[in-house]
């Protein structure tokens, strides 16, 4: 008998859960020194899963987004049908994304993670931290310090800077190089440049710039369409590239299993139960939070999209579990694009276009995520010296729109939704120096965030397709 394949990457999946509590335990159990044999497999789990696995799939997401959105904008009828397809995509991906940041919201304001007695003794502890180094300063300054002195923050700001560049120096390095840029800065930076960026740069840059190989696509595929019968060897050139790097996910996908246990292993393995700890009910908030966002859009699949949740679960499995493990939209992208046209039924004009876009820009997980980590930071540490303010109505509203703007900006990869949570933290002004408290629990959120991100671009997918069926069936012959 053979086993399904989803079969397959969920008992990969679980042996990978038992592997790395098992190596967590037993390296604990050993003392401070970690044993060269533990070290050595850990070594042989990132090779097989983050190195190969993972490298493989990056490596065929620039070809797969350039050759789908040819081979997607050229096999429409007109450019009219492009149009059609191309607004019905943003608004569905402009609406799912705002009541992600409201149902996060609404969660984090009613559970209130950042008030729980784990997080006040987090307050306390930096409350203590304040009175010293505020004791610090005035010693060197040789007088006392009024509230809102601006030397006094300067202080704090440098050594809870360096405190936390200590806790993770590379995470934390990301973190301080956006601090400083306006929106003005990210929108000319992050959304200009990479739009106009030589095709070449964007698919040789790593990550490739998604946007900037969209955005060429685009306009080769509908420059293909107005030139009409010149452009068919380059549009038979890009369908059959598209064909054949589908080809290559299906190998890829045969060794899922095995790749997906090594990359739940190393993960559980370098980081064990106990992070659960001192920010467990920070975690519920996000896991409810986004559970009723996934049951939000299970319920837009099934009465506008048409497809039940039985079949969604069965046509999309796999990438889910992709998705989960190796926490990148972008990595999963070649297995959504092939889960979504052969078992949903999703007509690749429609997959092929707004598959590659809903991975770049369409991120409600990491929306509804980087909304309840701000609020949950400002209830924990609001109303502090160097937090001087507390969460009002004005405040929510500013955390809602950047959530949304950082959740547009964030890249498809892991950890990307922490970085740009900076720009939430900054536009209301929280320090930086805080948001390390949540690094701990940051790679297991994002498994969530990341399936969520993958699943909203997969039901847009199927809603677009469900619509433009409609229109054309009702438009005259
Ligand atoms: N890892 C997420 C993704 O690839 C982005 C994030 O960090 O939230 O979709």
């Amino acid at each position: 008998m053979k086993i399904k394949l989803h079969n397959l990457i969920f008992v990969g999946m679980i042996l990978g859960v038992v592997i790395g509590l098992t190596l967590h335990y037993l390296d604990k159990a050993a003392g401070a020194e970690t044993p060269k044999w533990i070290a050595s497999s850990l070594w042989v789990l990132d090779l097989c899963g983050p190195v190969i696995f993972m490298g493989a799939l990056k490596m065929i997401i620039a070809p797969l987004i350039l050759a789908s959105i040819v081979a997607g904008v050229t096999s429409l009828p007109n450019i009219k049908e492009l149009g059609a397809i191309g607004w019905k995509t943003l608004v569905y991906y402009a609406c799912t994304t705002g009541i992600a940041v409201a149902i996060g919201l609404v969660f984090v304001l009613v559970i209130r993670p950042g008030k729980q007695s784990a997080a006040q003794t987090i307050r306390a502890e930096r409350e203590i931290e304040i009175a010293e180094l505020r004791a610090d300063y005035e010693r060197q300054q040789g007088n006392a310090t009024s509230e809102n002195d601006s030397g006094l923050l300067a202080f704090i700001a440098q050594q809870s800077g360096d405190r936390s560049a200590s806790h993770d120096a590379a995470k934390f390095a990301k973190l301080a190089g956006a601090k400083d840029r306006t929106p003005g800065d990210m929108f000319r930076d992050d959304i200009v440049k990479p739009l106009l960026m030589n095709p070449f740069e964007s698919v040789s840059n790593s990550p490739p710039n998604s946007l900037g190989i969209i955005f060429f696509a685009l306009l080769l595929g509908i420059a293909c369409m107005f030139v009409g019968e010149p452009a068919q060897p380059v549009i038979h050139f890009f369908r059959s590239l598209n064909e054949v790097i589908l080809k290559i996910t299906h190998w890829l996908m045969a060794v899922a299993p095995f790749a997906i246990m090594c990359i739940m292993a190393k993960l559980v393995a370098e980081n064990g139960p106990e992070i659960f700890q001192t920010l467990g009910w920070y975690c519920a908030t996000v896991i409810l939070g986004i559970a009723a966002h996934v049951f939000f859009l299970v319920c837009v699949c099934k009465f506008v999209g048409g497809v039940g949740p039985i079949a969604l679960w069965k046509g999309l499995r796999e990438a889910w579990m992709i998705a989960f493990t190796t926490r990148s939209s972008a990595a999963t992208l070649p297995v959504t694009i092939a889960n979504v046209t052969e078992n949903l039924k999703v007509s690749p004009k429609v997959a092929n276009f707004s598959l590659p876009l809903g991975a770049t820009m369409n991120m409600d997980g990491t929306a509804l995520y980087e909304g309840v980590a701000v609020i949950f930071l400002i209830q924990i540490y609001g109303g502090l010296v160097d937090v001087p303010f507390e969460l009002t109505m004005g405040v929510t509203l500013v955390i809602f729109v950047t959530a949304v703007l950082a959740s547009v900006g964030a890249a498809a990869v892991p950890d990307a939704g922490l970085v740009t949570m900076v720009l939430v933290a900054a536009a209301v002004g929280l320090p930086i120096y805080y948001i390390p408290l949540i690094f701990a629990v940051d790679a297991f959120l994002d498994m969530f965030r990341t399936s969520t991100n993958v699943l909203g671009d997969a039901i847009g997918a199927i809603v677009v397709n469900r619509l433009e069926g409609r229109r054309l069936e009702a438009a005259p012959a």
